[in-house]
């Protein structure tokens, strides 16, 4: 018996939501509140009728903190799951202080104005410090682990499929096969087609600030920088096939470098074709992925939004999108002396997520997850005061979850190592 309200009504929204309606023993009221409201209720239209969960709907613009703080002292969840943009994660952290509730989110802060003076600051100083220049990092939500702590309430990082399903992989290969875990390689693999020449499986602006930013990996206790898109490695992927995947900056290699004791060399791989590259390339290129604004017929515009605009809002491409996923880790590091590798992943249908939720496996392989940190941070399991990211709690009621509610995994011995 909780309630949840849920920020934002995208494309993982969607299936979250879904996910919970489906969970209603445990999600017996939930809000969807975003910021247009429209998409909230034709959702509850959607579901209503189909499940045994009260649903509402609000409006509301996430970056408003005083408003957040009155729709949650209004609904009074038990925990707010935040579901809108990397941009909003600490206004909607500090509603959820205000209020005396806790936290769930799927991916790291990120600045949507990186020309403010400010920002650019901080984000400098990390740069030379940390030696990543990605414009997302920890440091500014692992800031609030005090607060947190203080008010006795939760806030859990990252509850999405990468970050979060890896990092609850990572625990789970820790708890059960490995005294010490030496290497992760994380492989992210799409083999959808959506039959478009380009389009992004999530929100735009957020896919192409991640992918065109350098690649950078840890290994021995600091990061490596590389050009976008300059190690590339080719993987046989079980039901999938063979794919090229390039190196990228991924948030959660920095907190598993800082909560896998020993590790020595994390990476992060994405597949890629080759339509995609030559699209983002030709974009990049002429200025379109800028988040800078510039001035155009007597208007502000930032080139960016302006392309999210014209491109396929990733919300609809279920219905267009073919094939399979396999996201996972491979492990490798030492037992009993002696030494282990293994391969954990989760293979998703596209068509099949399109057929029970109305959406591609790339929101549904997010919404599943956060569904799932939310069902855990609600009902207890994992509950401790402070801001922790997912492979700081024990994996296996997640991992038993993920079995049930769609994510099923695979543990493969011996796989075939990425060079
Ligand atoms: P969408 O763009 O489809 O949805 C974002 C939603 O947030 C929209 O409903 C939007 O409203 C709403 N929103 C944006 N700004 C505000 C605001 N100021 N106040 C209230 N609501 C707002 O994004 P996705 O569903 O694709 O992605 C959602 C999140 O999931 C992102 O943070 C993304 O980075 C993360 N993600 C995480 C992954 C993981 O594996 N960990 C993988 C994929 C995504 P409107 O309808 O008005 O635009």
């Amino acid at each position: 018996m909780s309630r949840l309200l849920i920020i934002g009504c995208g494309g993982v929204a969607s299936v979250a939501i879904h996910k919970c309606c489906q969970n209603s023993d445990i999600f017996t009221d939930i809000c969807i509140a975003s910021r247009t409201v429209s998409k909230c209720d034709a959702l509850k239209a959607e579901l209503e009728g189909r499940t045994k969960t009260n649903i509402t709907t609000a409006q509301i613009d996430a970056e408003d903190v005083p408003a957040l703080v009155a729709l949650i002292q209004a609904y009074k969840p038990d925990a707010v799951l935040n579901l809108a943009l990397p941009y909003q994660d600490l206004t909607i952290m500090d509603a959820c202080l205000a209020a005396g509730v806790h936290y769930i989110d799927t991916a790291n802060y990120e600045a949507e104005n990186t020309d403010d003076p400010v920002w650019r600051a901080v984000y400098e100083r990390r740069c030379k410090e940390e030696g990543f220049s990605a414009y997302f990092d920890y440091s500014w939500q692992w800031a609030y682990k005090k607060k947190f702590e203080k008010a006795g309430l939760t806030a859990l990082l990252g509850s999405g499929f990468d970050p979060g399903v890896t990092g609850v992989f990572t625990a789970y290969a820790l708890k059960h096969y490995f005294d010490e875990i030496h290497t992760i390689d994380i492989l992210d693999c799409n083999g959808g087609d959506h039959g478009y020449p380009f389009a992004t499986n999530f929100n735009p602006e957020i896919n192409l600030r991640e992918v065109s930013a350098p690649g950078s990996y840890w290994e021995d206790g600091k990061w490596i920088e590389v050009p976008a898109m300059s190690i590339k490695r080719q993987y046989d992927f079980p039901q999938v096939g063979l794919k090229d995947m390039y190196l990228l900056h991924h948030e959660e290699i920095e907190s598993l470098a800082k909560n896998v004791p020993g590790v020595r060399r994390i990476r992060f791989f994405m597949t890629f074709g080759q339509s995609y590259l030559t699209h983002m390339k030709c974009l990049e290129d002429v200025g379109m992925l800028s988040t800078t604004p510039i001035e155009f017929q007597g208007q502000q515009i930032v080139p960016i939004q302006f392309l999210k605009a014209l491109l396929p809002d990733p919300a609809t491409l279920g219905p267009r999108t073919v094939g399979k996923t396999n996201i996972g880790c491979i492990f490798t590091g030492v037992k009993d002396g002696k030494k282990e590798s293994i391969y954990i992943y989760n293979v998703c249908d596209h068509q099949a997520c399109f057929r029970e939720v109305g959406s591609q496996a790339i929101s549904y392989t997010t919404g599943v997850p956060a569904m799932i940190g939310a069902m855990l941070v609600v009902d207890g399991r994992w509950r401790k005061p402070g801001v922790f990211n997912v492979e700081e709690f024990d994996p296996d009621p997640f991992m038993n979850a993920l079995s049930r509610w769609g994510l099923p995994w695979v543990v493969e011995e011996n796989p075939i190592m990425v060079d």
